[in-house]
């Protein structure tokens, strides 16, 4: 299923520290490795305590997080180690200076990992709508919390929370702070290096969101004073732990730039001033920390009212995709111009899954394959979507996090035909989907077979692939077998009548949500085979014939689980004819093959396919 484990650790090790970096930057809304070390820096210097804590949550929850193999699409998001430092804040303020709390928060913060993952892969937050954000410190942090303050006598630090002895009826009028609390507050960020390191950190990330921060700490103390005065206006916990958050989650993350994102934060920042005082006054009695909770429950019923006003919607709100809640205005505002976001973060990732496969593969069998192909004149490649990964089109084992902001069950092809719905869902996908192929090109893998037929050696490509790749590589279209259908046509259920894409395309761009046939009112679909769809007979027929007739079947980025194609291999070995496997998994017919490489597809075919003719034919290949 994975590449070379060797392979695997070496890549994911380098990225370790900046992944550890990003996910502390990410809790800040800044998802940047400079960021978060800058961040990191600061909270050193706000106490040695809190630092040694946040260092170990993001530690164990990063490590955890490559430990359980996820992908680095998601680790590269900061979404692990956002998650841990929070959980390791929650327990710091539990008084956390003792080693074995230190420990315990550490724990706690490794534990937030599989159950992010079992939010994430059980689609829980995605059903639910819910970001990522948080909801895994939540659920594994209020328990253990609770029971350490009801169990072990723990209480929160005094100055991050609100003082236990505070009631409703204090609010208006009363002595608010006792003297030590109101000189602890005024000790705090003034002038101090945190604040400065902190706002550092944010510009570095981006400079519309250090606009968006202090707006949102001028809003935080604008409200505090409102309701208690200037001790209010100063208050950490709600300024800085409660409102700030709040306001950068609403309007800088969640509903981009511009003035309605403003008043989004706003809103959010008086809502979660309610919740801190009276949400905090019964945390503070249940001796729970109040340092998170009022700013996830303000942020959360927040983005629910957001959903439950469609005409008020700002161009971007949530999606589902873990990345996009954990991401910054940068990423909000370029993915909310093109929708693209989820397979745009992809592509952007898979230029650095690019490996050098030699260095892994054993020489000889890549002699022996070439060999292979030197002597066949009738080559048949069965292609699947391994070969066009290294192009830039997301498989679905390296692009599950793209595909994870869609619900694919709408895209079944009785779905589609049955409902308005479905259709509009898959429209949406498709043309984000679309716009991924439309900037794809050939990779070295479509070159080396395009090379094969400039030599007359090649029979047909079978692929499964909806790309034409192989056709832009120079293959010519009736070699090409596309088992799968294609996507750079569309056409009429009704009457048939066929559509370029790009036609199709510009009309979506243009506003159409749903495309209907202009002669018949039909319904549109891509020459694509969907879920569901009986696959093209005549397609089939051909391959078949295509693999009768070959003499060497090379089988290329598949693992050969879908049929009708993970039936041809039978077809060629009942014959006695060669198979020759290039995959990065394994397959189920690796043993029955002449030959298996695992690897790239583009390095290895470029090697195999790379023939020098002129030498082969002069020497005999006696030792193969
Ligand atoms: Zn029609």
């Amino acid at each position: 299923m994975a590449p070379a484990p060797d392979t695997v650790r070496r890549e994911r090790g380098e990225d370790f520290y900046r992944s550890f970096l990003v996910g502390y930057g990410a809790l800040f809304f800044a998802p940047h490795p400079v960021s978060g070390a800058l961040f990191l820096l600061a909270t050193f210097a706000a106490g040695p305590v809190v630092g040694t804590a946040v260092l170990l949550g993001l530690f164990a929850a990063t490590t955890t997080a490559h430990l359980m193999r996820r992908s680095r699409v998601e680790l590269e998001s900061g979404l692990y180690g956002f998650n841990g430092a929070l959980a390791a804040f929650a327990v710091f303020s539990l008084q956390g200076e003792t080693v074995e709390l230190q420990l315990l928060a550490a724990g706690l913060a490794a534990l937030t990992v599989p159950v992010t993952v079992w939010l994430l892969d059980g689609r829980w937050t995605t059903r639910l709508g819910l970001p990522v954000l948080s909801v895994p410190s939540l659920i594994v942090g209020l328990p253990l919390c609770y029971a350490l303050t009801h169990y072990q006598g723990l209480h929160p630090w005094p100055g991050t929370m609100l003082p236990p002895y505070l009631t409703a009826n204090s609010l208006f009028g009363a002595e608010y702070y006792s003297d030590t609390m109101r000189d602890a507050v005024a000790s705090f960020p003034g002038g101090s290096p945190v604040l400065l390191l902190f706002l550092v950190g944010f510009g570095v990330y981006s400079r519309k969101l250090l606009a968006h921060l202090v707006t949102g700490l001028l809003l935080g103390a604008g409200v505090g004073y409102a309701f208690l005065g200037w001790v209010g206006a100063f208050d950490f916990s709600f300024v800085i732990v409660t409102a700030l958050p709040t306001y950068l989650a609403l309007a800088a993350t969640f509903t981009g730039a511009g003035w309605r994102s403003v008043l989004y934060g706003a809103v959010g920042v008086v809502a979660s001033f309610l919740l801190w005082f009276f949400l905090g006054l019964w945390l503070a009695d249940q001796g729970l920390p109040t340092l998170t909770v009022p700013f996830v429950i303000s942020t959360l019923s927040a983005l629910l009212l957001l959903r439950l006003v469609p005409a008020e919607r700002a161009p971007f709100l949530p999606r589902q995709l873990p990345l996009h809640q954990v991401g910054g205005p940068q990423l909000a505002e370029r993915w909310s111009k093109d929708r693209q976001f989820g397979w745009r973060y992809w592509q952007e990732t898979a230029g650095k899954l690019d490996l050098d496969w030699r260095e892994y593969t054993d020489p000889q069998k890549v002699a022996r394959a070439r060999e292979l192909v030197r002597r066949s004149q009738r080559i048949v490649f069965l292609t699947g979507a391994g070969i066009s990964t290294e192009s830039g089109i997301p498989d679905y084992r390296t692009g599950a996090v793209a595909w994870k902001q869609y619900d694919t069950k709408q895209f079944r092809f009785e779905r589609f035909v049955a409902s308005e719905d479905s259709r509009r869902a898959y429209w949406e996908m498709s043309q984000d989907f679309f716009l991924v192929l439309r900037a794809a090109l050939p990779n070295a893998a479509h070159d080396a077979i395009a090379g094969l037929d400039a030599l007359g050696k090649l029979e047909a490509i079978i692929t499964q692939n909806v790309d034409r790749l192989h056709q832009r590589a120079g293959v010519a279209d009736e070699r090409v077998i596309e088992i799968h259908g294609n996507e750079h046509t569309v056409s009429c259920l009704r009457c048939g009548q066929s559509y370029d894409r790009e036609e199709i395309y510009r009309w979506i761009l243009h506003g159409v949500d749903v495309p209907y046939c202009s002669r018949c009112q039909g319904i549109l679909k891509p020459d694509s085979v969907a879920f569901g769809q009986p696959m093209i007979d005549e397609e089939c027929e051909r391959a078949l014939a295509a693999v009768r007739n070959a003499d060497l079947l090379i089988i290329a980025g598949t693992s050969l689980e879908v049929q009708p194609v993970a039936s041809l291999p039978v077809v060629a070995l009942r014959a006695g004819t060669p198979v020759l496997i290039v995959n990065l998994q394994a397959t189920d017919y690796d043993a029955f093959a002449e030959l298996v490489l695992r690897g790239s597809c583009g390095a290895l075919l470029s090697e195999i396919c790379q023939l020098d003719t002129s030498r082969a034919n002069a020497s005999d290949p006696a030792g193969s």
